[in-house]
């Protein structure tokens, strides 16, 4: 469980290493090595366990919604919501869910959303 964001929605898998960490600051409590850059993040969400792709270089309000069951899972960290039980993520493989939904409105900011999701 991560202490950083109690209430984290989702995992996100390190590019680098290829495992899931609740936050970048998780990967480095036990990795030896920088978390790697990617412009193509896979995240794994809590709530409906499903996993789904994310360009966060196009990165926009709704996207921070998960594809699949719409929770809301850019979120600020709160409350911690108790013991959690382990999850086993389903559907991690090629042909994960692309999320490629309509993009009307102007891109925001890499840098922006990079920093709420904890990467600096
Ligand atoms: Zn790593
Ligand atoms: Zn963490
Ligand atoms: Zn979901």
């Amino acid at each position: 469980m991560c202490k950083h964001i109690l209430n984290a929605q989702v995992s996100v898998r390190a590019p680098c290493c290829k495992k899931w960490f609740d936050c970048p600051q998780c990967h480095e409590d036990v990795s030896d090595h920088e978390l790697g850059k990617t412009t193509e993040m896979v995240f794994a969400c809590k709530k409906c366990k499903k996993v789904f792709r994310k360009d966060v270089g196009q990165f926009e309000e709704s996207d921070e919604y998960c594809p699949n069951c719409d929770n809301h899972f850019i979120i600020e960290a709160k409350e911690p919501e108790g013991p959690k039980m382990m999850l086993q993520f389903e559907g991690a493989t090629q042909d994960m869910l692309r999320d490629e939904r309509e993009r009307p409105r102007h891109q925001q900011q890499n840098a922006e959303i990079m920093s709420r999701l904890g990467f600096r």
